[in-house]
């Protein structure tokens, strides 16, 4: 399936929400959400009109795939699965997200991005318990060992990026040494954990597939 190669502002625009898909550029002035400016080709009295159950609901889903740069046959195995597993589906649907290796690799600030990230263990970059592994949606599990190959640890995109390391450091459920560029994915993270998506409505997005 194709995978969408166009400007990726334009999707944080469609969604008016920073989906934070440039890495450093997103903290910045540049960001064109920060400018306020509408949604792409939509005139902003017409977006102000009431939208359907419908429509809010896929506009989280949408949200949220964009978010951790899947495609939609992916996305709904992936709920599937989170249908399949004990518990509470939309919250199962977030820890699976989080276990996916490209999204590791980029909560390990070893990328400023997902789609950073993705190349990075697409081109071979990375180790999983001293395994090369070039597969993006491969899903982590707790005590497993993430780390950038050895001679990938001098790439500056991976020495630019673990500089975020110092300023806010990693989630609660990853530990880094980023001196030897290698981290710990040590338990599936809870809902309340991911702390950066807490406007994510993922309830939504279990009554869209359930219709
Ligand atoms: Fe989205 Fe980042 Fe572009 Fe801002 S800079 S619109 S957050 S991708």
């Amino acid at each position: 399936m194709a995978r969408y190669t166009g400007p990726v502002c334009r999707l944080c625009r469609a969604e008016q929400k920073k989906l934070m898909l440039k890495g450093d550029r997103c903290k910045s002035d540049k960001c064109p959400i920060n400018k306020k400016r509408s949604a792409p080709g939509k005139d902003p009295k017409a977006r102000a009109g009431k939208r359907s159950d419908y429509g809010i609901q896929l506009r989280e889903k949408q949200k949220l795939k964009r978010i951790y740069g899947m495609q939609e046959k992916q996305f709904s195995l992936f709920f599937e699965r989170a249908l399949r597993m004990p518990g509470i589906t939309g919250e199962n649907l977030f820890v699976l997200l989080e276990r996916r290796l490209d999204n590791v690799v980029y909560r390990l600030r070893f990328a400023v991005s997902r789609s950073q990230a993705r190349q990075l263990v697409l081109h071979g970059h990375v180790l999983i318990n001293n395994k090369g592994v070039n597969v993006p949606s491969y899903l982590v599990k707790p005590e497993d060992m993430i780390e950038v190959k050895g001679p990938s640890k001098n790439l500056v995109v991976v020495k630019e990026a673990l500089k975020e390391f110092g300023k806010s450091g990693v989630m609660p459920w990853l530990h880094l040494d980023p001196d030897a560029m290698k981290g710990k994915f040590l338990t599936a993270p809870r809902r309340s954990d991911i702390t950066d998506l807490t406007d994510i409505k993922e309830q939504m997005i279990v009554e869209l597939y359930s219709k």
